[in-house]
């Protein structure tokens, strides 16, 4: 399966999926509640145990299921998992769940999509003492320059959100800086649409619209495929 050469708005990590037909969209699943995989065109899952829920299962219980998810072969990614030192469960119980999800997306050479907020320099740093080689995506990212080539560096993908739309944003200041192959665009939880993430990017990085859709769907093939 591949999805080169579709002229559609990916949104590339998303909570609630309002069915639209010119949009592809990857739902990102809580792994401790019990969400439904409904198969649908232009829908495809990830799921994770949150950092801000990393203590609802116990370490035994997030690997269980996480296994039997992947052996049912129902995701293309794995996460959203990570590090928040604002909110959710204590940083040990976050860094144990994080870890787990970093092995069992190496075990079967799934990406990984992380959470990191106020953690970047710790995201980086677990990267590079993992030695894993499956490509990880940095969801909602609004950091430094600095801080966004270095997880480019490590063979992480940043994924853009609203920040982008702010006109002040640091994101915003720099974004055309980065290679275009390492970007996805995202709504997250928030109520924007995809369309206008894509407009001000496409004028940030001065492309074309249906440029900026086809890249996108590329970078989904080779993230998933290589
Ligand atoms: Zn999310």
């Amino acid at each position: 399966m591949t999805f080169i050469n579709k002229n559609i708005y990916l949104d590339f990590h998303c909570h609630s999926v309002k069915p639209r037909d010119d949009k592809f969209v990857i739902h990102s699943l809580f792994l401790h509640e019990h969400q439904d995989f409904i198969e649908k065109e232009n829908l495809l899952y990830t799921i994770g145990l949150h950092p801000w829920y990393a203590d609802k299962l116990s370490e035994y219980e997030t690997i269980a299921r996480l296994e039997e998810i992947v052996a049912k072969k129902k995701i293309i990614a794995l996460g959203e998992a990570g590090l928040d030192k604002i909110k959710g469960a204590e940083w040990n119980i976050q860094e144990k769940i994080v870890n787990i999800h970093i092995e069992i997306a190496a075990k079967y050479n799934l990406p990984l999509i992380i959470h990191s907020v106020r953690a970047h320099n710790e995201v980086i740093k677990m990267r590079k003492d993992s030695r894993t080689e499956n490509s990880w995506v940095i969801h909602l990212f609004s950091g430094s320059e600095e801080i966004a080539h270095d997880f480019i560096r490590h063979g992480c993908y940043l994924s853009i959100g609203h920040h982008v739309l702010d006109k002040k944003s640091r994101i915003a200041s720099y974004l055309n800086k980065l290679p275009i192959e390492k970007i996805f665009l995202e709504t997250d939880d928030f109520t924007i649409d995809i369309e206008d993430i894509y407009a001000k990017v496409a004028g940030l990085y001065k492309v074309d619209l249906s440029f900026l859709k086809q890249q996108m769907i590329r970078n989904l093939n080779v993230l998933l495929y290589g």
